[in-house]
């Protein structure tokens, strides 16, 4: 019999939607629990939806969740539906209930379907994650799909789900896996809540070392370098070995240098099995953060109205290079209430550069004419407006626009209405279009552009391609010699490549047949598929 299996419910042979289940004794973890966008898209839009009233039944039927009973919120099913009479005939059918998910980083392609699993299943991850999870969650609308940090229990009345009156929100169960130093003003963010039916917070448990074990697993984390501050990669002993999970990554951004450490680490244990991510094997020359600094410096110096930077949403690493580049043409980055509630949470976690968000002169907050605004934006602009200058307006955005660097993105293009500047450049800081929706939304943003007779700086180009305009964006992910250099000083018996659509990429590097990828050293290669099993 195996001592290992590891099943590939989603995130084999595509981006996102990372969902590993590892079985080892009589433990098993989840390596992410994310949304898969490609695949939801098959079924839903943006206002065709799986039915809140069903909970996950429409999305066990469409086979965007597995049909694993007892791993699921009891409250988002139906009883008299008895749905696992009907998918317990399915293939892939168990019951079970797995000890932890491990969460890597706060992308909805990691996290998004946590929202689905039962509240009583550890949430494991670092303490920047958690923390972000939940200012996600305050600013976004809310939604069975958007329940990742805390969640409101539902009642079934009359063969449909609807929330329980009266009931608080309940925070999951999160263990913070970086020995946080837990103070007062993070309980105070972790507890705060919008609704009006109140948080019953649960703190979050701490873990006293750098390791934690879980059942008969042992769970080390490690932070690395992606577009969103906190994220990490893990390793889990076995007893078959360390299977080491790198999550997203890249050795290019500011905090290269703790994805470097943890492949140093990792190497020290002489892993069985590296999952290792394969977003961008294509590239081989990254765009550092550093140069997208230096471009867009150089293109707010040269305009002397009004400057937008788009850089989408939560990079926040990003936004405090756009910061420096607006500080140093004598301007201040004006951000959404949105953007700034991710810092308010990235200082109540205590993130190593977190900008104060009070204090630091070079930051002021974008205040849009709203006509509901919401708890957690008054709780916000409150604190802010007793400091001097820090709450900015339209009028005053369109009185003094070179004063400012005002980051906004697609959906904030409405409030342009307001502004009406005279002229201005787009900073377009974001990744190029994937699919066709958002090809259309580039399609459209052009037309914001146009009519507003802004310049457009860092041009993503057309649908092939064709003049794309480099330099004003980075890459989350590792570039191709990365993934190399990683696998070489890594050493795993068993390379797994996983959010990736680049199998070729690893088949020419790692395959049978290949010449010896470090010395005397070459993995054995599985390329998994959706329901893929690896046992060892
Ligand atoms: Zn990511």
């Amino acid at each position: 019999m195996s001592q290992l299996k590891l099943t590939f419910y989603d995130g084999a042979g595509t981006i996102g939607g990372n969902r590993f289940l590892l079985e080892a004794g009589d433990t098993s973890l989840f390596l992410d629990f994310g949304t898969s966008f490609k695949k939801e898209a098959q079924f839903f839009d943006e206002f065709l939806k799986p039915r809140s009233t069903a909970g996950v039944e429409d999305l066990i039927e469409l086979g965007l969740l597995p049909p694993l009973e007892g791993t699921y919120r009891k409250d988002l099913e139906v009883p008299e539906r008895r749905i696992w009479e009907r998918f317990g005939g399915r293939p892939q059918y168990r019951r079970f209930r797995p000890d932890a998910v491990l969460l890597s980083h706060g992308h909805m392609d990691h996290s998004g379907y946590i929202s689905f699993l039962d509240p009583t299943i550890p949430v494991l991850t670092g303490t920047t994650t958690a923390f972000l999870t939940k200012a996600i969650q305050d600013t976004n609308s809310s939604g069975q799909e958007r329940e990742v940090c805390y969640y409101s229990a539902r009642e079934a009345k009359d063969g449909i789900l609807r929330t329980q009156r009266m009931a608080p929100n309940s925070h999951r169960k999160f263990t913070l896996l970086d020995c946080p130093q837990n103070s007062q003003a993070e309980q105070g963010f972790w507890a705060e809540c919008d609704s009006s039916r109140g948080l019953e917070p649960v703190p979050p448990t701490l873990c006293d070392g750098p390791e934690m074990a879980v059942g008969d697993l042992v769970v080390r984390y490690f932070p690395v370098d992606h577009s969103i501050p906190g994220a990490g990669a893990f390793a889990i002993k076995t007893p078959a070995g360390w299977i080491v999970y790198t999550g997203d990554l890249r050795l290019h951004g500011s905090h290269g240098a703790s994805t470097r450490k943890f492949i140093d680490e990792v190497a020290g244990l002489q892993p069985l099995v590296l999952l290792c991510e394969g977003t961008h094997p294509g590239t081989t020359k990254p765009v550092a953060e550093s140069s997208v600094r230096d471009r867009a410096e150089e293109a707010i110096a040269k305009e002397p109205g009004l400057v937008i930077a788009d850089f989408g949403a939560r990079n926040i690493e990003r936004l405090l290079l756009f910061a420096e580049a607006a500080d140093a043409c004598g301007r201040r980055l004006a951000i959404t209430t949105k953007d700034a509630h991710l810092l308010r949470a990235l200082e109540a976690a205590g993130e190593e550069g977190a900008p104060d968000l009070l204090g630091d002169r070079r930051i002021a907050v974008y205040a849009r004419q709203k006509g509901s605004i919401q708890r957690w934006e008054t709780s916000l602009l409150s604190r802010l407006e007793g400091i001097s200058g820090k709450v900015v307006t339209a009028r005053e955005m369109r009185d003094d626009p070179a004063s400012y660097v005002l980051c906004f993105s697609f959906y904030d293009l409405p409030d342009l209405v307001d502004i009406r500047p005279a002229h201005g450049t787009y900073i377009y800081s974001s990744s190029e279009a994937f699919n066709e929706e958002t090809h259309i939304d580039l399609d459209r943003l052009r037309n914001w552009i146009a009519h507003f007779g802004l310049v457009l700086a860092g041009d993503p180009g057309d649908r092939a391609g064709r003049g794309r305009e480099q330099g004003f964006h980075a890459s989350g992910h590792i570039h191709g010699p990365g993934i190399v250099e990683l696998v070489e000083k890594v050493k795993p018996e068993v390379l797994v490549p996983i959010h990736t659509e680049s199998h070729d990429f690893f088949e020419q590097h790692f395959g049978a047949g290949q010449p010896a990828g470090g010395p005397g050293h070459l993995p054995r290669l599985v390329i998994p598929h959706e329901g893929y099993v690896l046992a060892l």
